[in-house]
């Protein structure tokens, strides 16, 4: 089992899914809980806890999350309280999330590392986890063979039917479980190709905005309804951005899942023919940060934002996004001044 500094170290690294993965272990030998009849059915599988209690809540909506809230009844059974939502698939997310919330609460290892967390990071982490809880309960990586890979769409189209997740939740798994490197974008759409969910893992595919429809896209979806339910082949017209550029020489799998109402895509570049991709607008941009502004041709050597969609500025390599802040002390988590940055010495706890 991780000790406190090995807890710690994986909220230094951010790594919310092995904290999770710690806690299940934790959860196992508890025998409180059982996370296979949870996987299947998370509010039957808590029925008659002496633990813990589900109950619909049909009024205004507060609590961490718009969809439920989790209360804590010391020496007494603590409560779920679920906004039902129009999809079950949701619905079993939110008690799973909840009931990270209590799993949190019921180990003094990781209770002691989050509490020794100022309060408002404290709390972000505790929610951060209580969503990788849920999704590691809901989405297991067992669900795809080790050897496999999670960045294919036929396989997030199989994975979708055999898992109680939604389609972003599973999408959403394949980037967190694919090993860091590994480069494709992952998006959810419509049958119409209108874009729904798109994470990218790397920087080489962008993610293209939700609500759009991506017309390459919409076109390997009617190969696949042709041809049984998939389809592969070079991404005509490349993947849009909002910023009026679309990259090019890019590959597309599509699947299209047991509803026939959506498809998984994944995206990647089609360097294995020996390109890497291109931007079919070739433009000059001006830096928006304006102690730069550095004019720059917008090619392949631009890196296009997956979060933003502009172009990174080669000068100072901002895009739209917020600069990033500044570095954070491991013990007390204040931003550290720049002469703190560059004499560590000069920072107190306080
Ligand atoms: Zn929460
Ligand atoms: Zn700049
Ligand atoms: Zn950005
Ligand atoms: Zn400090």
């Amino acid at each position: 089992m991780a000790s406190e500094d090995e807890l710690l170290d994986l909220v230094r690294m951010r790594n919310y899914r092995q904290v999770a993965i710690e806690l299940i272990a934790l959860e196992a030998g508890r025998d409180v809980f059982d996370i296979e009849a949870l996987r299947e059915d998370p509010e039957g599988a808590l029925g008659g806890n002496d633990e813990i209690t589900v109950e619909y809540d049909m009024s205004p909506r507060d609590g961490c999350s718009v969809f439920g809230y989790y209360r804590h009844v010391p020496a007494g059974q603590s409560m779920i309280f679920v906004h039902p939502s129009l999809t079950s698939e949701r619905d079993r997310f939110t008690i799973l999330h909840e009931l990270g919330h209590h799993v949190q609460r019921q180990h003094l290892g990781w209770a002691n590392v989050r509490h020794s967390l100022p309060s408002e990071i404290g709390a972000q982490l505790e929610e951060r986890v209580a969503d990788a809880f849920a999704a590691e309960v809901l989405i297991p990586a067992s669900t795809v063979p080790a050897d496999a890979t999670w960045l294919s769409a036929r396989t997030l189209a199989e994975v979708y039917t055999t898992v109680r997740a939604s389609r972003a939740a599973v999408a959403m798994r394949a980037i967190e479980i694919a090993p860091e490197g590994e480069q494709a974008t992952v998006i959810v759409t419509d049958h119409r190709g209108m874009v729904t969910f798109a994470r990218a893992s790397g920087d080489e595919v962008f993610a293209p905005a939700r609500g759009r429809i991506q017309p390459g896209i919409a076109k390997m979806i009617e190969s696949a309804f042709e041809r049984g339910g998939s389809a592969i082949g070079p991404l005509d017209r490349g993947l849009e951005a909002r910023s009026g550029w679309a990259q090019q020489d890019l590959q597309v799998e599509v699947a299209l899942d047991d509803t026939w109402g959506y498809a998984f895509v994944v995206v990647r570049s089609a360097q294995r023919f020996g390109r890497k991709p291109t931007w079919d607008r070739i433009d000059d941009a001006e830096c928006g940060n304006e102690a730069c502004g550095t004019v720059f041709t917008v090619n392949e050597a631009v890196t296009i934002c997956p979060a933003c969609e502009v172009p990174k500025c080669p000068e100072c390599g901002r895009c739209a996004c917020e600069p990033k802040t500044s570095p954070v002390c491991d013990r007390c988590w204040l931003e550290l001044t720049p002469a703190e940055q560059a004499d560590p010495a000069l920072h107190e706890c306080p």
